[in-house]
Parts: C-alpha cells; sequence; structure tokens
C-alpha cells in the first residue's frame, strides 16, 4: 500500500492507495467507527457494481450498513439530492460521532462531502473515490458542494475528510471516457507546475490510459502529493491552490453551455479549457508557440479532446461562453482572474487577460 499525508495540522488526514481492498472495506473502516454503523452513498452504477461485495464485507467485519442510492451524474450535486441525502441520514437515526463514506466519483464526493458537513452541524466522513478523477482530484482538499441553478459549485464549502481510501482496482469497470476525463487532472498538474511530471506522462500517458495498474498508482500517487502539497499551503483558496484551476474557467463555462450533461463531461472541459488556456497564452505573448503545439500534441497522442469543435452537440455564440467564465467564483470586481501559463510547468493568475483575445480563441477552436 502506498500512504501519504495531507498535512492540515489538527485536519490532517492520511491518503491511502491500494488495489482490491473493497472486500475488506468493513475492517479497514471499523478502526473509524465509534459504534458498529456506518453510513454510505453512493451512486446507482457504482452500487449496481459493488453493492454486494460491500454488503458482504461489512456483514463479516459486524458493522450495520445504511446504503444510500442517488441516481448518477452531474445533476445529482442538486439542493434536491442534498436535501435527500441529508433527511435520509437523519431520518435512519445518525449521531455526530459516527461516521458517513463518500463511495463513487466526484459528484457522490462533492455532495456527501457537504451533506456531511451540514448534518448535525458536521459528521466525520471518508472520501472512497472510484473515478480516476475522483482519485486524482475531488476527493483530496475538502472542497465540497452542489451546483446552483447560478452556475457550478456556488454553494459548498471547505470540508476536509478524516481519510482518502483509493483502490486502483475499481477502475477496472471504469469506461474508457470516463478514465479519459480523470486523466485530464493528472495532467493538468503536470501542465501548471511540474514540468518533468508532464515528460514522464508524455513517455507514459498512453499505457496509463491503457489501464497499466503500477503506472496509474504512480500517476495518482504524484498527483495527490501534488495537489496536497497546494492544500497546505493555501487550504481555502486565498492564493496559490487557485493555480490547481488550471483549465477550469473555460471548462466550467463549456459544461454550462452543454447542459451539465453527457455532451461534455467535467474532464473533458478540463482538457480543452487547458489547451485554450495555453493558447491565449500564446496569443497574449505569456507563452510560446512550441510550448503551445507540445501540449496539444500531447493531448492528441493520448485521445483527449483539445478543441471546442469536438463536442459533439452544437454551442451557443462565443459571446455567450464568455458570459459564462463571468460567473466564475474567480471573478473579483467583475473582472475574471485567469490561470495562464508562462511555460509548461509554470502557470501563473492574472486580471490582465483581454476578453477579445478570449473570443478570436474560442471562435478558432470551433
Ligand atoms: P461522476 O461522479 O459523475 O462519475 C462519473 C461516472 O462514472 C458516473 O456515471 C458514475 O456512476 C460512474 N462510476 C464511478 N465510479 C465507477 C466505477 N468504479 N466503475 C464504473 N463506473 C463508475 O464524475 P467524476 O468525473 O468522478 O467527478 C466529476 C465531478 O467532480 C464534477 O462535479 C466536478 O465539479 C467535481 N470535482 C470536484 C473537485 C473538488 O475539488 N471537490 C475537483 C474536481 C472535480
Amino acid at each position: 500500500m502506498e500512504s501519504l499525508t495531507v498535512d492540515l495540522s489538527s485536519r490532517s488526514y492520511k491518503i491511502n492507495i491500494s488495489s482490491g481492498i473493497i472486500l475488506s472495506l468493513g475492517a479497514e473502516l471499523k478502526t473509524y467507527l465509534k459504534r458498529d454503523r456506518i453510513w454510505i452513498v453512493s451512486d446507482v452504477n457504482i452500487l449496481h457494481l459493488y453493492q454486494t461485495d460491500l454488503e458482504k464485507s461489512f456483514l463479516k467485519a459486524g458493522i450495520e450498513l445504511n446504503l444510500l442510492e442517488l441516481p448518477s451524474g452531474e445533476k445529482t450535486k442538486s439542493f434536491h439530492f442534498f436535501e435527500k441525502t441529508v433527511n435520509w441520514f437523519l431520518e435512519t437515526g445518525i449521531e455526530r460521532n459516527d461516521l458517513i463514506v463518500a463511495f463513487g466519483g466526484g459528484v457522490i464526493g462533492d455532495l456527501v462531502g457537504f451533506a456531511a458537513a451540514t448534518t448535525l452541524r458536521g459528521v466525520e466522513f471518508i472520501q472512497i473515490p472510484t473515478t480516476l478523477l475522483a482519485q486524482v482530484d475531488s476527493s483530496v482538499g475538502g472542497k465540497t458542494g452542489i451546483n446552483s441553478q447560478f452556475g457550478k459549485n456556488l454553494i459548498g464549502n471547505f470540508n476536509q475528510p478524516k481519510a482518502v481510501i483509493i483502490d486502483v482496482s475499481t477502475l477496472r469497470t471504469l469506461c474508457d471516457r470516463q478514465l479519459k476525463s480523470g486523466y485530464s487532472e493528472i495532467l493538468k498538474y503536470g501542465l501548471l507546475g511540474d514540468i518533468k511530471f508532464f515528460n514522464w506522462l508524455d513517455f507514459n500517458g498512453t499505457d496509463i490510459l491503457s489501464r497499466d495498474e503500477a503506472l496509474l498508482t504512480k500517476a495518482i500517487k504524484k498527483s495527490c502529493l501534488i495537489k496536497a502539497e497546494f492544500v497546505k499551503q493555501d487550504e481555502r483558496e486565498q492564493g496559490k491552490r487557485a493555480l490547481l484551476n488550471l483549465g477550469h474557467t473555460f471548462g466550467h463555462a463549456l459544461e454550462a453551455v452543454t447542459g451539465y450533461s453527457e455532451q461534455l463531461l467535467h474532464g473533458e472541459g478540463v482538457s480543452i479549457g487547458c489547451m485554450l488556456a495555453f493558447e491565449v497564452s500564446a496569443a497574449m505573448g505569456f507563452t510560446s508557440l512550441e510550448a503551445t503545439k507540445r501540449v496539444k500534441s500531447h493531448l492528441r497522442k493520448v485521445g483527449l479532446k483539445s478543441e471546442l469543435r469536438e463536442i459533439s452537440s452544437s454551442l451557443p455564440p462565443t459571446e455567450k461562453i464568455i458570459q459564462e467564465m463571468l460567473k466564475d467564483k474567480k471573478v473579483n470586481n467583475g473582472v475574471v482572474n485567469f490561470i495562464m501559463v508562462k511555460d509548461i510547468g509554470e502557470a501563473f493568475v492574472t486580471d490582465e487577460v483581454d476578453l477579445s483575445v478570449v473570443s478570436n480563441v474560442l471562435d478558432a477552436s470551433r
């Protein structure tokens, strides 16, 4: 087992990475419980695959398992399912000293972390991420929340989990499209702050996406280490942590205009968004065309989306996409703070991006 720590003084926690622990999860989690009851929330697709294993493992450990099945997909990160989850905790008799587990992708992790924070003013929770995206990003760092009619992730809080338990073997059942979506967030770490990691990914990316478990484990661990370091330095995103949003201002706007639907997965928005960040940076003179070309060629090599024209649904006018960007959480006094790049591995925040340049780059990508 690989293990690392997110170092946040009294809120520090371990990220354990191993393979095939679902069958012994009951025994694994027993040490965190004050009584022999546990509350696990997941989604329908995941439970279809893992419910029997979960039930067996908790029965064997003598733990009463309370299991809530939610629908899958981004629309589950809503007030409706937040209410449903919190009411279910209360209705089934949860107490403040109990433990909640988010067993699923980023949608389940974000929603359940927020529901745990607000139930009885805070019940501890553990993240067991089952998508690559959640294993390398959303389960780490304590950002939790739901979407609002005004935009994505606009309602939520910082709520660090008690632990993150990553079982790499759960990725065997994840479809290729979702695996690639998660890879975008891995790539993001190399692009924003670690050219050596980018070079390693450029060499190994195709094998990682062919599910080589040893390489996947290395990529997950490195991603978690990078994220843990950013979170340690800036837990509540007052400064440096914002760099982790490379590509996200573009990506979130694209997710919004495609209705948070299957037309564009979160990670697909991120890979296109990272490309756009390099293209806008090049057009603004912040970075070189060579760096931009290298990123594009990597995205093509591993089969990730890099252009707006690769989104299957028709997009609204560019102006509307820019309007969506203005709803971003990084807007200050009506000005968007963009994450731009000087080079591969060197991102920075600036409010000096000309929106007409952004508009031209978006037009060229359609
Ligand atoms: P997701 O949770 O919707 O999962 C994707 C799909 O994979 C779902 O259909 C799910 O049912 C299925 N699935 C999950 N695990 C599976 C498995 N092991 N085998 C087969 N199918 C499986 O999406 P996601 O990409 O994991 O997460 C996206 C969400 O994460 C977005 O809402 C995004 O905003 C959020 N996010 C949050 C943070 C953060 O810091 N909190 C960071 C990045 C992304």
